[in-house]
This record gives C-alpha cells, sequence and structure tokens, in this order.
C-alpha cells in the first residue's frame, strides 16, 4: 500500500480525462468558475482561457505560488489562497451572482465540501467534481439500494446528479488505491416543491439517519419525539417498521409536514 500524499494531491495526468471534466461545464464563456484544488493546473489551463472568470482556491502555498506565477498574468484569473472549507464563496462573487464549480477534490475531504456546496446552493448553477468512485456512488443513489444514505437525501434535495464517468488510478500521479467518478450536479433545490423548510427538514434527515441500523421511528425517538406521538401522526404510505434509507424525499417531506412543530420536539 502506497503512502496517502498529503492533502490529497493525486494530480490529473490523463490529458483527454482532464478535457473531459473541463467540458463536462458546458458553455462557459460568460460565467464565473470557482475551481477547488487546482493542483499544478491540470483543469485550471483549460478554463482559464474558456470562461469570463476563473477562480481558483488553493491550500498548499507552494502551489498557490506556482499558479499565481502561471495564470496570474490572465486578468480573468484570479488564484485564490486558502482552504475551501473556510472560504466565504458568496464573497468572491458578485452581488446576486451564481458560479459554477468544478474541481477534482482532495479525496479526504469530499463530504465536507460537497456539504458546504449544498449549503450554498443558492450561489451555484452547476458543478462538475471528481471523487472516490464510493462516495459518488452514495451521492448518486437512490432510495433502497445500500448506498443510499444522508449524504445521497442531501444532494439530491439540492441538485440533480448524473454520474458521468470513472477514471482508474493510472489516470493520476501518484496514482490513488480507488477508482475515481466524475458527477455533475445541477443545481435546483426542491424545499419549495416538496412543501418544507430548509432547516427544520435538514433537521429532520439528520435525526432519521442518524443510525443506520435503527428503524426511522427509533432514530427519531432517540431525538427526542415520543413512541405514542409518532405513532398517532405518522402517514398511511410509510411502514412503521421502516428506515429512512428506503424512504424517497417525498415520503420523507410528508412525514415532515405530518410531524408536530419541530420545536417543540426536537432536544
Ligand atoms: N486539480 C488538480 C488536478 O486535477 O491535478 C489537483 C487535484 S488534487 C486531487 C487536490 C488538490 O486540492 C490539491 O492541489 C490540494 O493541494 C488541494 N487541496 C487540498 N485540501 C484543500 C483545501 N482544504 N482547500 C483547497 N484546496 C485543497
Amino acid at each position: 500500500m502506497g503512502k496517502k500524499p498529503k492533502l490529497g494531491q493525486n494530480f490529473l495526468v490523463d490529458d483527454r480525462a482532464r478535457h473531459a471534466i473541463a467540458d463536462a461545464l458546458g458553455d462557459v464563456s460568460d460565467r464565473t468558475v470557482v475551481e477547488i484544488g487546482p493542483g499544478h493546473g491540470a483543469i485550471t489551463s483549460i478554463l482559464a482561457g474558456r470562461c469570463r472568470r476563473l477562480i481558483a482556491l488553493e491550500l498548499d502555498t507552494a502551489l498557490v505560488q506556482e499558479l499565481t506565477a502561471r495564470f496570474q498574468p490572465q486578468p480573468s484569473v484570479q488564484i485564490v489562497s486558502g482552504d475551501v472549507l473556510q472560504v466565504d464563496l458568496p464573497a468572491l462573487l458578485q452581488p446576486g451572482e451564481t458560479c459554477d464549480v468544478i474541481g477534482n477534490l482532495p479525496y479526504y475531504i469530499t463530504s465536507d465540501i460537497l456539504l458546504k456546496l449544498f449549503a450554498n446552493s443558492q450561489h451555484i448553477r452547476r458543478a462538475v467534481v471528481m471523487m472516490q468512485r464510493e462516495v459518488a456512488d452514495r451521492v448518486a443513489a437512490t432510495p433502497g439500494v445500500r448506498e443510499y444514505g444522508i449524504l445521497s437525501a442531501t444532494a439530491q434535495l439540492h441538485a440533480s446528479v448524473s454520474n458521468l464517468f470513472t477514471l482508474p488510478p493510472g489516470a493520476f500521479s501518484p496514482p490513488p488505491e480507488v477508482y475515481s467518478t466524475v458527477l455533475r450536479l445541477e443545481f435546483a433545490p426542491r424545499f419549495a416543491a416538496l412543501q418544507v423548510d430548509p432547516a427544520g427538514f435538514d433537521r429532520l434527515l439528520k435525526q432519521s439517519f442518524a443510525q443506520k441500523r435503527k428503524t426511522l421511528q427509533n432514530n427519531l425517538r432517540a431525538a427526542g419525539y415520543d413512541a405514542a406521538g409518532l405513532a398517532a401522526c405518522w402517514p398511511a404510505g410509510i411502514p412503521a417498521q421502516a428506515r429512512a434509507e428506503s424512504l424517497t424525499l417525498e415520503q420523507m417531506a410528508t412525514l415532515y409536514r405530518a410531524l408536530p412543530p419541530h420545536s417543540q420536539l426536537s432536544r
């Protein structure tokens, strides 16, 4: 087993793949694109001449220096030194502007990055992101399959997800120990269509998926709902023994609307 590179630095060296990833963003000629983890610029170098404005966020200061020397002469490119998880994304954009996001993500923080993108979904039109294949399978999974969980539900609440293609370890240097999958996320939050409020529904999802081995009712009881109260309002279409992993977002929303006000019952 090879040593894991620092900061998830497996650089893309497959020329066709880096073009396919950049192309998956579509026409970006009038768009601001935010790149997460540009590294040595495999994808940056394609997009720099293609989009209206490119903001590339890199944590490694040696890479920031290299990228700045190479790309900063282009006025449309801004290299930002920092941690993608700390950066204030809307502050990088014009008021009211939405961006597109691209990145061969550092795999050690993939879920946190995705959650950050979902938390900013009103500022994002589309994202093309590469991650470990197993994580991509979870993001794209449908209810009832083994991989479906809180990451799938949250992703699909905020975006429609397409699985574009998978790359072998040899597409990278150094090669990772895993295969990598590119997903495209078209951001279109579904809160209004599902008739739920974002904060309350988000909290219900977290409570419902808290423990995978428990039924949904047992997870909700652990979160502070009482058994009799749950039985009294439980929607007819949802089996009492159901696990959250088996329910569609529409069913979760039906449950959310049937439950008594959350503020009174959640701990
Ligand atoms: N885009 C390049 C490519 O495809 O070859 C590099 C991809 S590499 C998998 C991940 C990149 O993310 C590295 O350049 C790494 O330094 C950077 N990175 C790691 N953690 C980061 C963080 N918290 N914020 C911003 N960039 C980070």
